[in-house]
Parts: structure tokens; C-alpha cells; sequence
């Protein structure tokens, strides 16, 4: 559709990546506020989005920046004018580390490093520049995949990074990924505090030592209604949030946010009474995590018996029991991404859905940003 602002959403072609603006914007407002009511500001994760757009919604909300994974990312944002972006993630290569130290023209980037040769170079390309780049030490607390060891290593490394001209070790960061599923909430909020913990010891241990760590930071959406409370932490990276995928409620347990992302999808055939095909299959929808769900039909009729049961290339199988069995060839329907951070970067752009209508197109402009 050329110009889809205006139309019903009905008549938006399919597949179609859409967002209840509605129930995002209350998730977003939830976020922001559970946060600052914790005391600690956010700066959201924008794997999820990848859109500008969305980042400057979110800033309007109240974050103070964005993370992001990766380089290319960073530059996308810090282009279309975020200036304070956590690249949390470990970066390698001359050519990447040039790239940031240019991005300290943009603004003010923070790099995560878990070894000193990554400091080290970063630092050097930046003294070629003739600028300086905020840096953040990341500690294993537990996920086990990057992240120097707590403890002497890490106060080691923060010594050795501090005394680096070039760059400006600003703190800490850890995420405890490996906690977002644990079930009984009381053993959640011990195994956070403690994880956290870690981050507390290496930031006392630095400040009692001279060296600067005013950021804290960690926390992803299935974490932050605990690690928003660990008195430590000053800025929470949980973005996720705003879609509200099943993943996060029904896995980690989140608390009062509701999926607010679909995938308006076509049936396309009906084989056999029990079973639809729907025209979105895995190159439109992941099912990793989560199973996409199925919502309703696009007018708002709910499908309770209509499940998705696999997803190949280009369909998905749809089980339908007798609630559901009605539905023809043509009909189109809304699925919940299961999570949506591997459904959001097979898609160009968003469009954001009120009363019915599309009121705004978003696209995806960090989307295929890998390097
Ligand atoms: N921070 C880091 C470094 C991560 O890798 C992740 C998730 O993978 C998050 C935060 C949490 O992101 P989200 O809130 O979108 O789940």
C-alpha cells in the first residue's frame, strides 16, 4: 500500500509487523515509571526496535539514551541525533574501533570492554581522533558469556583502563540474562540481588580506589521490576518491554505490561477443517523462544481454539478447534510474535495502529545493522 496512513487496518496487506500504539504507549509510560520510581533511569535496549523513531518516543518518555549490540546500530542512532548510546557489547578490530571513536563526533558513546586489548585499541584510535570515549568495565555475574571475572580481575582491569588516555572508564555493566527465568519470585529477587551484588563490590571497591564509577548498569525487561530495586544500579537497560511479548510474561513472570506487537497474517488455505495456513511462516515470525500466538481475527473477533503449531519458510499451520473453524480462505488474522526481538528484524517497518487506522509508519532503519 503507497499510502497507508489513514487507512483500516484491514485493508493492510500481508504479512504486516503492527503495533497496538494504545497498549505501547502504556507499556512504555509503565516502564518509564516503574523505573523512575525505583530511583534509576533507563536507557532501553533497542534490539527490539531498531527504529529511530521508536528511540525518540522513548526519549520523550523519560530514557536518557539507548544500548544497543553492535557498531553499525550505534551509528544509525547517534545519526538521526541520540546522542548517548551504551554500545553493550565487546568491540574488536581496527575497523570497528575507529567507527566509534568517529561516533565521539556525534556525541557521547559508552562501550562495554571485558579485556584490556579492547580498551587499549579503542583508546589509541581515539587519541588519533583527538577525542574521547566513555567506557564501562562488563563483569560476568553469572551468565557466563562475556564479562570479566568479579573479584581482583576486574578492579585489575579497571586500574588499567582508568590510567588509558583516550578513553574514560565511566563505570560498570552486567546482565543477568541467566536469572530472567527463574520462577518462585523470591528466589528471582535473591539470585539478582546477589548477581548485582558483584556490581556493588567492584563499584565500591573502584570509587574507595579513586577510580570513577557512577554507572550501574544492568537489567533486561524479564529482570527489571527486581533489578530496578537493588540500590546499586543507576540505569537499567530492559526494552524489550514495550512489545510485552508472551516470552517475557508467561517465561519470566513480567508484571503489568500487555503485547502491544502483531503480525497481521492471510489465510491462505484450509486443507482440512482443523487446520488453516496462514501466509506468515518463519521468514516473517520466529518461533524460538516462544511460539507466536494467535490473537484475534483483524476485526477484533478472538480465536481462543486457534493455535500455531509450526512455522515453515513462507507458512505457518495454524490448529483450529470449533471456535475457530469458521475461518475462510482470505480472512485475515493478528499473531503475537512469541518474542520479538528475531521477529521485528525480519521486517522493514512497523506500523503503528490506533482506533482501527494506521496512524504512523516506522521503519526499522538499524534493521540488517550486524557489523
Ligand atoms: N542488556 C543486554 C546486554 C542484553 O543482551 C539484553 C538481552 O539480550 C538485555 C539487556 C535485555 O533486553 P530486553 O529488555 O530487550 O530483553
Amino acid at each position: 500500500m503507497d499510502h497507508p496512513i489513514g487507512r483500516p487496518l484491514a485493508e493492510l496487506d500481508t504479512p504486516a509487523l503492527c503495533i497496538d500504539l494504545d497498549t505501547f504507549e502504556a507499556n512504555i509510560a509503565a516502564m518509564a515509571g516503574y523505573i523512575a520510581d525505583c530511583g534509576k533511569q533507563w536507557r532501553p535496549h533497542a534490539k527490539c526496535h531498531k527504529s529511530p523513531a521508536i528511540a525518540h518516543r522513548l526519549l520523550e518518555a523519560g530514557a536518557i539514551g539507548v544500548t544497543v549490540a553492535k557498531v553499525s546500530e550505534a551509528e544509525v542512532f547517534m545519526k538521526a541525533g541520540v546522542r548517548d548510546v551504551l554500545i553493550a557489547n565487546m568491540i574488536a578490530g581496527e575497523t570497528k574501533v575507529n567507527r566509534v571513536a568517529a561516533l565521539c563526533r556525534y556525541g557521547d558513546p559508552i562501550v562495554a570492554v571485558d579485556h584490556f586489548a579492547q580498551a587499549e585499541a579503542l583508546a589509541a584510535a581515539c587519541r588519533r581522533l583527538g577525542v574521547s570515549c566513555r567506557v564501562l568495565v562488563e563483569i560476568n555475574i553469572g551468565m557466563d558469556r562475556v564479562g570479566i571475572r568479579p573479584g581482583p580481575d576486574a578492579i585489575e582491569l579497571a586500574h588499567g583502563v582508568d590510567r588509558l588516555e583516550g578513553v574514560r572508564l565511566v563505570g560498570v555493566m552486567g546482565y543477568e540474562g541467566h536469572l530472567l527465568r527463574v520462577e518462585d519470585p523470591e528466589e528471582k529477587r535473591r539470585k539478582i540481588d546477589s548477581a548485582i551484588g558483584l556490581l556493588e563490590e567492584a563499584r565500591d571497591r573502584m570509587q574507595r580506589e579513586g577510580i570513577c564509577a557512577d554507572i550501574v548498569s544492568a537489567g533486561g525487561t524479564g529482570s527489571y521490576q527486581f533489578t530496578s530495586h537493588c540500590p546499586a544500579v543507576t540505569e537499567l537497560q530492559a526494552g524489550g518491554g514495550m512489545f510485552a511479548d508472551p516470552f517475557y510474561i508467561e517465561q519470566c513472570g513480567v508484571q503489568g505490561l500487555s503485547p502491544s506487537l502483531t503480525v497481521l497474517a492471510t489465510v491462505v488455505s484450509r486443507p482440512m477443517l482443523e487446520r488453516g495456513i496462514m501466509d506468515s511462516g518463519r521468514k516473517t515470525l520466529n518461533g524460538e523462544l516462544h511460539m507466536p500466538v494467535v490473537k484475534s481475527t483483524v476485526v477484533g473477533r478472538s480465536l481462543p481454539d486457534a493455535t500455531v503449531t509450526a512455522l515453515s519458510a513462507e507458512h505457518g499451520f495454524l490448529k483450529l478447534g470449533p471456535e475457530s473453524q469458521d475461518l475462510t480462505i482470505g480472512d485475515k488474522i493478528a499473531v503475537i510474535p512469541g518474542y520479538s526481538d528475531f521477529t521485528t528484524v525480519l521486517h522493514d517497518r512497523f506500523y503503528g495502529i490506533r482506533g482501527g487506522q494506521v496512524e504512523v509508519v516506522w521503519p526499522l532503519e538499524a534493521r540488517g545493522c550486524l557489523q
